[in-house]
């Protein structure tokens, strides 16, 4: 019986949070909390060369800034589980190597490169590209063997069983099983020392009790190998789920490469999007609520959230619909909330804020588009030409006899309509272009106060 659900996320630090490293955490944190279980932030920083400085930050800061906020991390430890950092773990790997070398479940082997290497081209030769351990170490005579050991450097080799399947019920698959005769003795311990992935990985997850793993499908092929060290030192395993790739809307595996789409939630950060939008729709990339319903708080989804559910099939990134559930966060935000984040100038008071976000929050995905409609309405002097008829004229003149507002904005375009006997286009376009020198825009009496009395009366009076 599983005491407890946990569940975990373990980038490296290598860059900033990806969108599918976003959806890997959302779903292993639905999960655990779905449970009432904990969700484990971790780093997996022993690639040394390839770490950033400042990418273990930037990923928690922008899984916090979402709402995925972990219950365990580097900052945050349960001491009882150690190190939350794989660089500080390394004797512990090498504890464990040394157990399995003491064991006979894996062996120094002091392959060269050029032997290595041989080995690759031969397997080619026959059609076999992915490279397998031929455990040319073994079969050297332990005189030969005894003569290289005191020099050169070597790597630790799990010894695989031979024939063996290793079969799991892939949370997201279902059935998956591959033979250890396709894996071969793979490294566990690097040249330089350090262990590899596939190891210290399943160290991590057994020494922090991890129930549950979800992420990526490319890490399928990995999972046999991991399971094999479990086996090896009879341990528990966790569950695997395996997440299916994201494509961007034609279809193709979003590439970190492709800068024709913003990736990096730091970007949407930047930008102004709403954090509970992109938690909202980072949840259906690849899980459906069973009535379909799309728009769910934090709760709701933590509620709903059914692995069971979660898509087979490819999910696909379509900004327009993240875009669409912005808008309908942005609509719901507090005026009070926004006006903090947005920069107004002098004239623009309370009332002509308040005014501009009821007009504009609906229509805008983030606060950059807010600021950028704010600038509309900052310009100097409204200009552009239009054309006079009489329906521009007659409003002028109601326009001009009468206090600056919204009520009497709109009365001045509804007596305009009535006397020139117009509606529709015919009525607003003319009216538009004169008053704020645009064909579009807003409701054309919010258009009109939001330029401001001065502008749109010297407008106005100026062009007789
Ligand atoms: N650091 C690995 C990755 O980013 C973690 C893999 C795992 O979850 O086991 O893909």
């Amino acid at each position: 019986m599983i005491k407890q659900i946990r569940t975990r996320y373990a980038p490296s630090p290598t860059g900033y949070l990806h969108i599918g490293g976003a959806r890997t955490a959302l779903f292993s944190y639905l999960f655990a909390k779905h449970n009432n279980g904990k969700f484990i932030f971790r780093i997996e920083d022993t690639d040394f060369a390839r770490n950033v400085p400042g990418g273990e930050k930037s990923q928690l800061d922008n899984l916090s800034w979402l709402g995925i906020i972990p219950d365990e991390s580097p900052e945050k430890p349960n001491k009882k589980f150690g190190n939350y950092r794989q660089s500080e773990k390394l004797d512990i790997y090498n504890s464990y190597v040394q157990k399995m070398l003491e064991d006979g479940t894996a062996y120094k082997a002091f392959d060269t490169t050029d032997e290595l290497l041989l080995q690759k081209e031969e397997q080619e030769k026959k059609g076999q590209f992915s490279f397998r351990y031929d455990r040319h170490w073994l079969k050297l005579s332990s005189s030969d063997q005894k003569k290289r050991e005191d020099s050169g450097e070597f790597v630790v080799r799990v010894l695989l069983p031979k024939n063996k399947e290793y079969i799991w019920n892939d949370l997201v698959r279902g059935k998956i099983s591959f033979n250890s005769d396709e894996i071969g003795d793979w490294v566990i311990k690097k040249s330089d020392g350090n262990p590899t992935y596939n190891f210290a990985v399943v160290i991590d997850d057994y020494e922090m009790e991890i129930s549950h793993v979800f992420r990526g499908e490319e890490h399928i092929a990995n999972t046999p190998k991991q399971l094999a060290i479990y086996e090896l030192f009879n341990w528990k395993k966790p569950e695997f789920g395996h997440l299916t790739i994201i494509t961007n809307t034609e279809g193709k595996k979003l590439s970190k490469r492709d800068t024709s789409l913003n990736q990096f939630i730091e970007d949407y950060k930047i930008q102004g999007y709403c954090p509970e939008a992109i938690f909202n729709f980072l949840a259906l990339l690849g899980w459906t609520h069973e009535n379909s319903v799309e728009l769910m708080s934090r709760e709701e989804l933590i509620k709903s959230f059914d692995y069971k559910r979660l898509s087979k099939s490819p999910s696909k990134f379509d900004i327009q619909k993240m875009d669409w559930f912005a808008k309908k966060y942005m609509k719901n935000e507090p005026n009070k909330i926004m006006k903090n984040k947005l920069l107004f100038s002098k004239g623009q008071d309370e009332n002509w804020k308040d005014i501009f976000l009821n007009t504009y929050k609906e229509n805008s995905k983030n606060i950059e588009d807010l600021q950028n409609n704010i600038k509309i309405y900052e310009v100097d002097k409204i200009v552009g030409n239009y054309l006079r008829n009489e329906v521009t004229e007659t409003f002028k003149e109601i326009f001009l006899s009468v206090e600056f507002n919204i009520n009497n904005i709109q009365l001045a375009i509804d007596q305009t309509k009535l006397k020139c006997n117009v509606s529709g286009k015919n009525l607003f376009i003319p009216i538009r272009q004169m008053t704020t020198g645009l064909d579009h825009g807003p409701e054309l009496a919010k258009a009109i106060f939001l330029f401001g009395e001065l502008k749109v009366k010297l407008r106005l009076k100026n062009d007789n």
